[in-house]
């Protein structure tokens, strides 16, 4: 596959007077560096660096690219173009799927698998998705099984909620995305390009990803995440490294338990939860909600109604500089015959706790370490799923009592989170 770098920026915002932005030394290596080598990692042979302010200091460094065992091909813009301008340039070189970076964006992911996602939907293009923990103040996208449905630019409006899922700036295209593009006009894929394939009904496809993808932003923040770089967790962080999760129980763990009307207007976070997951956040662990539903079976609730429940949870999470990496949620329930419940959800599935399969299709999506996991929830079901995936539990809340399956106890999210990443240490 074909990598095209947009390498363009000037770096005005990190003080750069003599180099490009993606020259900017990233604990000892230019950035442009590191994105060349990881795409070499993984077989990429033929790169396109889309070169504008000061190009000969990039050209200088790179020339032909044979020291890094890849194919460098410069290609200087006369004047910027935006991110998706200047693609247009080399149009006609570009003569299958090829791959999309940002040169200002500091990464380390599993290309291989958002190959393979790529692959599997051929869609125009596939986004590489996140939640971050500014979501108030990034564009969001909206995504429909797996598919982009709407993308709303910052600013959001006061009191809108929404999921906390933001464009990381990695694409895949199909050479069919020049349809979308206009030669020589300065455009950009966030604000024109997407937009126009939605309007166009063209597909664009979300892959989600856990991994570490920051673009440098200011100087304040580069020496943190220079210092991320260093200490390693940029590079563990890839999805080909096993990673440990939080395995979290909604209601009654991060949000009130609305017992039989499971709706946004009944919505209440518990005091806490925000900040815990805050920390599981910083600690590198995934953060993966695994919940119960069995009153959309029921007929109760609406798929959207409880939708609208985790847009706000995202959004009261985000507000606070949270995120949950993903939700799961088995909508099933296994005994039939009740007026109102949807028969083909009355099933005997192998999601509902305390079955293991949402755990487990968490494990195999995010490649988790489910030895070194944990299940936080408030009932018995909770400790059985955690314990049926082979994870650790912890008993929270106020149930009477104590179930067998719990390793621990502790009145809240808060005081579970801080144990387990004592425990980690
Ligand atoms: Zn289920």
């Amino acid at each position: 596959m074909q990598l095209v770098i947009l390498a363009g920026g000037k770096g005005t915002r990190l003080g750069l007077t003599d180099i490009p932005k993606p020259m900017c030394p990233i604990a000892g290596k230019p950035l442009l560096e590191r994105q060349i080598e990881l795409a070499a990692a993984y077989g990429i042979s033929e790169i396109f660096l889309l070169e504008g302010h000061l190009a000969h200091v990039i050209s200088d460094y790179f020339g032909d690219g044979s020291k890094w065992g890849v194919k460098i091909h410069h290609i200087t813009e006369d004047k910027p173009l935006g991110t998706a301008g200047a693609l247009s340039m080399i149009k006609d070189r570009l003569k299958s799927r090829f791959m999309v970076f940002y040169g200002d964006v500091v990464m380390d992911f599993d290309i291989a698998a958002m190959q393979a996602f790529d692959a599997k939907h051929q869609g125009i293009g596939s986004l590489l998705v996140h939640p971050n923990n500014h979501p108030y103040d990034s564009d969001l996208l909206e995504v429909k099984n797996g598919r982009v449905a709407a993308i709303y630019p910052k600013p959001h409006e006061e009191g809108h909620s929404y999921h906390n899922l933001v464009n990381a700036a990695v694409y895949i295209f199909s050479p069919e995305v020049f349809r979308y593009l206009e030669p020589g006009v300065p455009q950009d894929f966030g604000k024109d390009v997407f937009p126009r394939i939605l309007a166009g009904a063209g597909e664009l496809y979300a892959y989600k990803s856990a991994e570490y993808i920051k673009d440098m932003g200011t100087k304040d923040r580069l020496p943190k995440i220079c210092a991320d770089v260093e200490s390693g967790k940029v590079s563990l962080l890839n999805r080909k490294n096993p990673r440990p999760a939080v395995f979290l129980d909604r209601d009654g763990v991060l949000i009130k338990d609305m017992d039989k009307n499971p709706v946004a207007a009944n919505f209440e976070m518990l005091p806490g939860a925000a900040e815990a997951v805050k920390k599981i956040n910083e600690s590198s662990m995934l953060a993966i909600v695994a919940t119960n539903q069995p009153m959309i079976a029921k007929g109760f609730v609406s798929f959207e109604a409880v939708d609208e429940v985790h847009k706000l949870m995202e959004t009261r999470l985000g507000a606070a500089g949270a995120y949950v990496d993903d939700i799961y949620m088995c909508p099933h329930h296994p005994e039939r015959g009740f007026e109102g419940e949807i028969p083909e959800l009355k099933i005997e599935c192998d999601c509902r706790k305390p079955k293991p399969g949402m755990l487990l299709r968490a494990a195999a999506d995010y490649h988790v370490d489910l030895s070194k996991s944990w299940m936080i929830g408030d009932r018995e079901s909770d400790m059985l799923a955690g314990k049926n995936a082979g994870c650790r539990t912890v008993l929270v809340g106020q149930t009477i009592g104590s179930s067998e399956f719990a390793d621990f106890r502790f009145k809240n999210l808060v005081e579970a989170v801080d144990f387990i990443l004592e425990n980690r240490k």
